[in-house]
């Protein structure tokens, strides 16, 4: 027998689930833990070590230990996001073919999806220790605002780790599913995901089982790890300060304050201040040790900015979507970010309601992705879940083991039915450096459309079809995609050619092109060859 799993492969930390017939299971790892952070180590002696003793070897080996895969994956080297997270990064990657980043350590070079392939593997190793059985098949979630290219790389990383991936399934519209799934719902949702890398927030009308996203938006750049650095940033000019050393140059001083940082920041998420000494500061052949305070007061100012734009990205889907705060019937928070109470404090005052705390943001996802595999893969898929809210595990209830999320009884089938839209508009480039608009954002999905197009110049006999997203008339305000090239046209006048193109957004946000010469029939189609994504993708 083999099993689909749901996976919620996170930049920072993943979870890997199973819908059983009495519940959602989630693996462990060999410590026992449910969140495996997304890190990949490559130790000295050789072999590949991923989890939480990856993370371990962060401070020790911060070169040859790889994270924040999720941030680079299907992404062109030269995007000024991507030079921006290289620069936090302590550990070497290159341009590779195709302007993808390549990750350099000791003697092995891997493409990204490897690298996440790697995590996967891992994952799929969990799920199957636990289970005692084969993983064959998986959803994997994605953040909303994925682009074609994050999307294809993301589904080659599951192939690399040898799962047939069912669906890529969007995170908002998991934890949507997590969280009303079988619960005869009538109610507009909010998921708002502070992760560490990334940020998102949607809005759903769920209706029965039909989950349908009103909009969404997000920035890949904001999340935890800001805050972390923030902090980080905050205990090297007290080093420098005290210490009269400056860490900054020095990439395992600077791990070790980030990851410092991040232990202050989860204090702070509980209590009002934060004090100690931080040990493990090596320098020079000594080990140093750094005094610290800092009070919850202080670590608001330092992040303010991070949480208003995170608030105003919010705001701005309620706008796009039409829905007046106090329309919103739940708030679901995902993401560990949420924890800080500064944030939770703001959605609060945006929506006149304390955010769902029944909810359990880490896990929320991979729940709903564990749902997702077990509808789609018609496998031990009895009825509706208990929603995260009610999942209070009784001896009666929950045979699970580990603390799973059981299934209400009595039991009956049910199929969600889940309405996606794309996060983004997709154009094309014309004459003149000018882009047109085929697709705009937040349309539902799948969706197919074709406009019309003709040629520039007298006796063209082949059109570049250049594919982009976002919402500038120039080209070059646009994320370029992918390229399509249509040889063969009759050598007419300009404007005398029509050349239909056509967009169509699949299931999983994977965007396929088609052009078509509407006089001879001559056509090229293609999942666009993205810049940046292996080229098996
Ligand atoms: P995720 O990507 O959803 O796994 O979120 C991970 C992020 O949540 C990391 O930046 C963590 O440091 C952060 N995090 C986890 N727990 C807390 C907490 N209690 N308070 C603040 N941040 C937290």
């Amino acid at each position: 027998m083999s099993f689909a799993v749901g996976i919620d492969l996170g930049t920072t930390n993943s979870v890997v689930a199973v819908a059983t017939p009495t519940g959602v299971e989630f693996a462990l790892g060999p410590q026992g833990e449910r969140v495996h952070p997304s890190v990949v180590a490559f130790p000295p002696g050789g072999g590949v070590v991923c989890g939480t003793e990856a993370k371990a070897r962060r401070v020790r080996e911060p070169d040859t230990t790889v994270y924040s895969a999720k941030r680079l994956i299907g992404q062109n080297i030269k995007s000024p996001l991507v030079q921006l997270a290289l620069t936090g990064l302590p550990f070497a990657v290159e341009e590779g073919p195709n302007q993808q980043p390549i990750v350099v350590t000791r003697d092995r070079r891997l493409t990204v999806p490897e690298v996440s392939g790697q995590v996967l593997a891992y994952l799929k190793r969990c799920a199957e220790r636990q289970l005692g059985q084969r993983v064959s098949q998986a959803v994997v979630t994605v953040p909303a605002n994925f682009s074609d290219g994050q999307r294809q790389a993301t589904k080659e990383a599951g192939r690399l780790a040898g799962l047939e991936v069912l669906r890529l399934l969007n995170e908002p519209t998991a934890a949507a599913l997590a969280y009303g799934f079988g619960q005869h719902k009538d109610e507009v949702v909010c998921v708002f995901d502070f992760g560490g890398g990334t940020f998102d927030v949607s809005l759903l009308a769920i209706k029965d089982e039909v989950f349908e996203v009103l909009a969404t938006d997000g920035d890949f750049f904001l999340g935890g790890d800001d805050l972390d650095r923030a902090i980080a940033e905050f205990l090297a000019a007290e080093m420098n300060r005290q210490l009269h050393v400056d860490p900054r140059p020095d990439p395992a001083l600077m791990t070790r304050l980030v990851l410092a940082g991040e232990e202050i920041k989860v204090h702070l998420s509980a209590h009002a201040s934060a004090e100690g000494v931080i040990d493990g500061l090596h320098h020079q052949g000594r080990e140093l040790q750094l005094p610290f305070r800092l009070t919850r007061a202080q670590l608001e100012n330092m992040v303010r900015g991070f949480v208003d734009r995170a608030i105003d990205l919010t705001r701005n889907v309620l706008t796009a979507a039409h829905i007046d705060p106090k329309m919103v019937t739940e708030v679901v928070c995902v993401g560990g970010t949420t924890r800080v109470p500064m944030v939770r404090q703001r959605l609060a005052e945006l929506f006149g309601r304390e955010p769902a705390l029944r909810i359990n943001p880490d896990e929320v996802v991979a729940q709903g992705a564990a749902i997702q595999a077990g509808s789609l893969a018609g496998s031990l898929f009895h009825g509706p879940a208990r929603s995260a809210r009610d999942a209070v595990p009784t001896a009666a209830l929950s045979p699970l083991a580990h603390g799973g999320v059981p299934w209400a009884a009595p039991v009956a089938p049910a199929r969600p039915i889940l309405l996606d839209v794309t996060p983004a508009a997709l154009r094309i480039a014309t004459a003149g450096g000018f882009t047109e608009e085929i697709l705009e954002r937040n349309l539902p999905t799948p969706i197919e459309r074709t406009r019309t197009f003709t040629t520039a110049r007298d006796h063209q006999t082949q059109v570049v079809i250049e594919c982009c997203r976002g919402d500038a008339r120039k080209a070059d305000g646009n994320e370029a995609l992918g390229r399509l090239l249509l040889e063969g046209l009759p050598p007419r006048r300009r404007g005398e050619v029509r050349i239909d193109v056509t967009f169509r957004v699949d299931q999983d946000g994977i965007l396929h092109v088609r052009a078509r010469d509407a006089d001879t029939g001559i056509a090229q189609e293609a999942e666009l060859e993205v810049l940046g994504a292996p080229a098996a993708a």
